[in-house]
């Protein structure tokens, strides 16, 4: 319990710790106020206009900073999916600030008479330092808008071309800013600038250039299964170094074979599911749209990268302190079939319930594999639940199998309604929030 709790408590501190580098573009801003910022209510506008510029281009260039995806680093924040979010936040927060910095430098203008104002937003067009601001303004609109679901749900790889306008974004409201060169007082505004925006282009640069070279590494399409008739189980053989990873992490693979009817070149998130000590990497694909549909059919002998691992699921993937439940829904099967086959490589044993949601026995993917897995780890029992027999997994399924279920580590891993039903259950059946983790496999 201590553990989960300092698990938590570290992915908090990691999170507020990002918030407070604002902290530091703030104090350089506080420290050039004047009396005169405060004289009337156009000063105080105005104070405010430059205070929401300064703290959206710091948000704005933090948030690009979580995007470098490099491994390890998602680690401190609880892992890849809350890093994201943090990610996602530091985009809002910074948008909805950059939205209010010219109106209320125009609101400050306004004082002075409407023609100003209308001067100060829409400036001749030789005034760069004005427009640019403009520009990066409505590139984040442009790149932002998607991913708040403004226009529904956005397709993944479109929205990810998109999210790529966001680079141009940060130079361009970096070339406004320092056209302006007086954002913050006196030396400060080189230094903090500089920092933030080397942190911004540098995790840039390693997403989109030296990932590429040195953090992806090559793999080969070993042999192909088929546990259902829409998921494939691929393994792959390394190429060269064989990727370090534990159990429940998961990667970004992406194939490079011209006969995929999809996805040539995509980088998708994919669970591990074989166990670290095998030589080979094995991950089981469902066909869930356009890119995994086409993997389906990928044949032996095809390359691809794996760039990762990412992702904290299990806080012990290599043994079981305490007593577990496990909570799986489709696809969400592969971290636990994963763990599953680690334990018992390592002749493990420990407590574990695993409630493993299924429509029905047909469906049941790797029934007969986690069957005999449990049967080999001592102190493993697997509860099959099947939705068409006995409808949606209810607090009594849960209490009748799993009686001391507030004294468990909980794991869940399924579709998000099935991850928010389970939440909500255990919640209601006293399990701490803390003893709770969910794998989502949706990072929109
Ligand atoms: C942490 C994690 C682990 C996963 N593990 C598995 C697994 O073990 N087995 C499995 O079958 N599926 C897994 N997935 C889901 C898998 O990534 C998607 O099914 C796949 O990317 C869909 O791509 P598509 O082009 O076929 O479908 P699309 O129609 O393009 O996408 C369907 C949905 O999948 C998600 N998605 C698509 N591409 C990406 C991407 N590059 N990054 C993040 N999300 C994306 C989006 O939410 C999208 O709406 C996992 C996802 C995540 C985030």
């Amino acid at each position: 319990m201590l553990q989960a709790a300092s698990k938590l408590l570290r992915a908090r501190v990691a999170r507020l710790l990002v918030w407070a580098l604002a902290l530091i573009p703030l104090a350089a801003f506080a420290l050039g106020l004047r009396a005169a910022d405060f004289q009337d209510l156009a000063a105080v506008l105005n104070m405010l206009g430059r205070l929401t510029g300064v703290l959206g281009l710091a948000f704005l260039l933090l948030s690009a900073a979580l995007s470098a995806r490099v491994p390890g680093f998602d680690i401190p924040f609880g892992g890849l999916t809350r890093l994201w979010h943090t990610h996602h936040l530091l985009g809002a927060a910074a948008l909805a600030l950059l939205m209010a910095h010219p109106l209320l430098l125009a609101f400050s203008a306004q004082v002075h008479g409407e023609g100003l104002a209308f001067a100060t937003l829409f400036p001749p067009l030789s005034d760069i330092a004005t427009w640019s601001g403009w520009v990066a303004l409505l590139m984040m609109m442009i790149f932002l808008a998607p991913t708040f679901s403004f226009f529904g749900k956005p397709d993944y790889e479109r929205w990810k071309r998109l999210h790529k306008v966001a680079v141009l974004a940060v130079v361009i409201s970096l070339v406004h800013t320092a056209l302006f060169s007086r954002s913050l007082p006196y030396w400060t505004d080189l230094i903090v600038w500089t920092l933030f925006a080397g942190m911004a282009l540098g995790a840039v640069l390693w997403r989109f250039v030296f990932s590429r070279r040195v953090g992806r590494l090559p793999y080969t399409v070993a042999d192909v299964r088929r546990p259902a008739n829409n998921v494939v189980e691929l393994t792959l053989e390394p190429r060269r170094r064989p990727l370090k990873y534990k159990a429940g992490n998961f990667v970004y693979m992406t194939p490079f074979d011209h006969d995929l009817e999809n996805g040539h070149g995509e980088e998708h998130p994919y669970t591990l599911s074989s166990s670290p000590l095998e030589s080979n990497l094995r991950m089981a694909i469902k066909d869930l749209g356009n890119a995994s549909r086409a993997l389906q059919s990928i044949k032996t002998g095809a390359r691809v990268t794996v760039e990762g691992p990412y992702g904290r699921f299990f806080k012990t993937p290599d043994r079981v302190d305490k007593p577990e439940l496990w909570v799986s829904g489709g696809i969400g099967v592969t971290p636990f079939l994963a763990r599953m086959r680690h334990l018992a490589a390592l002749e493990a044993g420990g407590d574990i319930r695993f409630i493993y949601c299924v429509q029905d026995e047909a469906r049941a993917l790797y029934l007969l594999e986690l069957q005999a897995l449990a049967g080999r780890i001592p102190g493993c029992k697997l509860v099959p639940h099947y939705f068409y027999r006995e409808g949606p997994l209810s607090q009594t399924f849960l209490r009748e199998n799993c009686g001391d279920i507030d004294q468990r580590e909980a794991y869940i891993c399924g579709p998000q309604p099935l991850n928010r039903l389970v939440q909500a259950h255990l919640r209601a059946l006293s399990v701490p929030r803390r003893a709770i983790h969910t794998e989502e496999f949706e990072l929109l």
